[in-house]
């Protein structure tokens, strides 16, 4: 059958091609971001609980009331910010399915949105299957840094979206408190719906403050943030997650996402709804994952990798230019076939491919996984 592509230049995810490499080769696979080890034993019985308390027919449509009860009052203990769990809080199947929803509720074809380079993979084909045109900023130096200026003059008439993502994939970097201000500055009188991506919230590390755009009046009005409870709760393949935004924006939003799934998957939510009760569950993430991060560093500062410590997410950058000059595509799939650890290439979330010599190396794994990895990565030449 004869038809056009709408996304002719998009080829199958990167997270894929190094799973099924790394799967094929046997390799330790610190390439896709999920953890290796298991969701806590309680979540998994109070999922089993609910399904045998009959939870097992279609959610309402926004999500049940008692896990958007207790969104609205994790996100008003930590930002001091109110959202009104009936109209403001609608739960996702994972925050792709929220992402792409805001995207194609808003984005009509000729619409311009701006993104940071490196990005995660998700977003431009969600605008460019709209019609909408992804507009580039490219984070700059080995700190990731915004130059707001570049973003002040990107922003024209056309702009209707930007979309960024605290604490940042793939470089493991976070936005400040300073960047927040700089960004509501730039977004003051325009109509621009920022979509900011805080799947990673709660993995901040060095005692820093997760600095969500909830904080700041001037972009609360006009933002949608996208949670992840895969991310948090080491479950990825529950793909359940929210988001929240003001009530007018909301209400756009579910006119497409009752057509999109109608509603997340039931007894995930019931599980959820109960354990987020218990606040503990995610205010001790960040010195877990932390704890894994140091030991990980640690454990390669012999090896010829340079790096900067990762300041949020569960991923690390290595800089392997003291080893090779391959592009870092080339050495990705040669680190996974010759040696056996999988790795992500960050040329491929970049403007023109800009290949920096990095590979990105997630860390939410079993110690043993982490030092089978370090030995790889100190004898790697
Ligand atoms: N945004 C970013 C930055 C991510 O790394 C991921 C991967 N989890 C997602 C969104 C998607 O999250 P989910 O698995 O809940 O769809
Ligand atoms: N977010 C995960 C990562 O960055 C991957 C999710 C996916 O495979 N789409 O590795």
């Amino acid at each position: 059958m004869n038809h056009l592509s709408k996304l002719p230049k998009v080829e199958t995810t990167i997270f894929t091609v190094m799973s099924r490499l790394a799967h094929q080769h046997k390799a330790i696979n610190l390439s896709q971001g999920f953890p290796d080890f298991p969701t806590d034993p309680k979540l998994i019985e109070l999922v089993t609980k609910a399904m045998k308390a009959g939870y097992n027919q279609y959610a309402p449509m926004p999500g049940i009331y008692s896990l958007r009860e207790v969104i609205a009052e994790k996100i008003e203990s930590l930002h001091k910010k109110t959202y009104d769990p009936e109209h403001e809080i609608t739960i996702t199947a994972g925050a792709t399915q929220a992402i792409f929803t805001i995207i194609s509720t808003f984005i009509r074809p000729g619409d311009e949105v701006l993104l940071f380079k490196p990005a995660y993979d998700c977003y431009e084909p969600a605008i460019v299957v709209n019609g909408g045109i992804p507009v580039f900023v490219q984070l700059q130096g080995k700190e990731f840094k915004v130059d707001w200026s570049e973003v002040k003059n990107k922003i024209s008439s056309k702009t209707k979206m930007v979309i960024i993502n605290t604490p940042h994939n793939p470089s493991g970097t976070v936005l400040s408190k300073e960047d927040m201000l700089r960004l509501e500055a730039v977004l003051a009188d325009t109509d621009i719906i920022l979509l900011s991506d805080e799947v990673y919230e709660h993995i901040v590390f060095d005692g820093k403050a997760h600095q969500s755009a909830s904080r700041f009046p001037g972009l609360a009005e006009r933002t949608f943030i996208c949670a992840s409870f895969g991310k948090t709760f080491h479950n990825t393949g529950w793909k359940t997650g929210y988001c929240v935004a003001p009530k007018q924006l909301m209400e756009e939003f579910r006119k497409t996402h009752q057509f999109n799934v109608f509603c997340a998957n039931h007894p995930m939510q019931r599980a959820f709804a109960t354990y987020l009760e218990d606040a503990s569950s995610y205010l001790e993430l960040p010195a877990f994952y932390e704890r894994k991060r140091d030991a990980f560093l640690e454990m390669i500062s012999g090896s010829k990798f340079s790096f900067t410590p990762s300041k949020g997410t569960y991923f690390q950058l290595l800089d392997y230019s003291a080893i090779t000059d391959e592009s870092d595509v080339d050495f990705a799939k040669r680190l996974c076939t010759e040696y056996g650890l999988a790795s992500i290439p960050i040329s491929v979330f970049n403007v023109n491919n800009e290949d920096n010599r990095l590979l990105r190396f997630c860390f939410a794994k079993k110690e043993e996984t982490l030092q089978k990895a370090a030995r790889i990565l100190n004898t790697t030449q």
